[in-house]
């Protein structure tokens, strides 16, 4: 049966191409009843991060992208479930010792003592002939003992594969179809690293053999490195998986989508109010099309719909607007107090409300965010449109505005409509849904004649919120404030 993984290195936050990636793994695994494994790649020790784990798994979790095995986060400690564990590679050194020792008996691999600076040097030179720069092999006929007495010295080394010579390495990939190259394009790769560490092609064979892993799900970064991880599935004689290389994902100058130009993180969405079905429904897009351009999905649908031979094999360009334009789809839906949670710092960054009044006032500030959801992208939005709810003065959008003020009728309907709210206890639905009809039976107003310098009084534009809202949010007293600032 089928089983994927995601093998992320915890970098300290997860990149919205790494959350597809993670995306594609889970939604093919539950489409064919298969398998999701979550394998951390910590093997770069220069890179380690503190929380960079938890923070992963959170990210995750948020987008609903569940594993079935691996490592997760229960009561705040990190556990791992499953039978084919550890499934953190820092906590495997002991297997990839095992493997490597195997590959050096059978001569597969060989222990190198250069120094960084002859390394450096070999380099500089190829490239000054041209040539690409690859190991040259000088410590490839170190004898045994020899090598023995430099390891027993104390010698600092690493273990390199040795690539076989002029042979095609070839493997299959769902996107691209077959892919061949000759060995001879291929560098003596270093498996085990100085520190003792494996490096990330070493441990991603052994750990994908050992977990039984049928499909690699992964970016097309790693395309150039599958060659050198099908040369080792060869000299172990395992059966090798197949590859699924993902188009990267680019901004819409078709580069690569980097934290330099904005939000990447998923962090960066979650904060701002992205909703996590809005965004996992959006990235699914990003490089995969599916059948009939349908375009809102919930999981399941794309669970559905998902399959590798919709992925394009050039790069999906990721557009904030489209985001936004899905995004707006969920947010409509989205219960009120979800978004009043989101959009809650922004009004108070903004200045419309203190943290400490926030319980107090929620009725009124989750009436607020039912009004505007629907004009709004993502939740940190609401903030910058709720200025319209707050002051005393009506501050006049445009000349139409005013124009619609100086009508002939505007007089005794605002005096009218003031009549009513100054009769009225408090300014509830009932007001709002009723009061149109009594200021028409009132005035003879009607239609646009009504409603707009109604609007263009209380909130100075001509188009907005749904007014009987706008009324209750406002209240008696900014209403009556309004009115009176406007027929002064
Ligand atoms: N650890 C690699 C990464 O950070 C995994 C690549 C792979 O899936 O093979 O993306």
């Amino acid at each position: 049966s089928i089983r994927v993984r995601f093998a992320p290195s915890p970098t300290g936050y997860v990149h919205i191409g790494s959350l597809r990636t993670a995306l594609y793994n889970y939604l093919f695994a539950k489409g064919q009843n298969g398998k999701y494994i979550l394998r951390i790649e910590d093997t770069d020790r220069t890179r380690f991060v503190e929380g960079a784990l938890e923070n992963l798994i959170d990210s995750l979790t948020w987008a609903g992208i569940t594993h079935d095995e691996g490592v997760f986060i229960e009561d705040g400690n990190i556990v791992q479930k499953g039978d084919f564990g550890p499934y953190i590679q820092s906590e495997r050194l002991d297997i990839y010792k095992k493997y490597i020792d195997e590959l050096v008996e059978k001569g597969h691999a060989y222990y190198c003592f250069c120094s960084k600076e002859r390394l450096d040097e070999v380099r500089e030179k190829q490239k000054e002939e041209g040539k690409t720069p690859m190991y040259d092999r000088y410590c490839l006929g170190l004898s045994k003992e020899g090598v023995q007495k430099r390891i027993d010295a104390g010698e600092s080394y690493v273990i390199r594969l040795k690539v076989p010579e002029d042979t095609d390495i070839t493997f299959m990939d769902a996107v691209r179809g077959e892919i061949s190259i000759n060995s001879s394009e291929i560098d003596d790769q270093v498996l085990i690293k100085s520190d003792g560490f494996p490096t990330y092609h070493f441990a991603v064979v052994i750990d994908d053999h050992l977990m039984g892993i049928t499909h690699v799900v992964r970016g097309e970064e790693w395309l150039t490195s599958t060659p050198k991880q099908a040369v080792l599935y060869k000299f172990f004689g395992w059966d090798i998986p197949e590859f699924v290389h993902l188009p990267t994902v680019l901004n819409k100058d078709k580069k690569k989508l980097s934290k330099r130009q904005g939000d990447v993180a998923v962090s960066d969405f979650r904060k701002k109010g992205y909703l996590p079905e809005g965004l996992v429904n959006y990235l699914a897009l990003v490089g995969w099309s599916p059948k009939d351009n349908k375009e809102i999905f919930t999981m399941d649908e794309l669970i559905e719909a998902f399959s590798f031979d919709r992925v394009s094999n050039t790069g999906g360009v990721f557009d904030v607007d489209k985001l936004n334009w899905v995004n707006a789809h969920y947010i409509k839906e989205a219960d009120n107090k979800v978004l009043l949670e989101l959009a809650l710092p922004y009004m108070i960054e903004k200045g419309y409300v203190t943290a400490d009044e926030a319980e107090k006032k929620a009725d009124m500030l989750e009436l607020i965010v039912d009004t505007l959801k629907e004009k709004v992208h993502h939740a940190s939005e609401i903030a910058d449109h709720m200025g319209i709810f707050f002051g005393h003065e009506v501050v006049f959008e445009n000349e139409e505005v005013i124009e619609t003020l100086q009508q002939e009728h505007v007089e005794r309907l605002l005096n009218a409509f003031k009549a009513k709210i100054e009769e009225a206890k408090t300014i509830d639905e009932e007001f709002a849904s009723s009061i149109f009809k009594v200021l028409k039976n009132e005035t003879g107003a009607k239609g646009k004649g009504l409603f707009m310098p109604i609007r263009a009084a209380v909130t100075g534009q001509m188009h907005g919120p749904d007014l009987g809202k706008t009324f209750v949010i406002l209240g008696k007293i900014l209403l009556l404030e309004r009115i009176d600032y406007v027929m002064d």
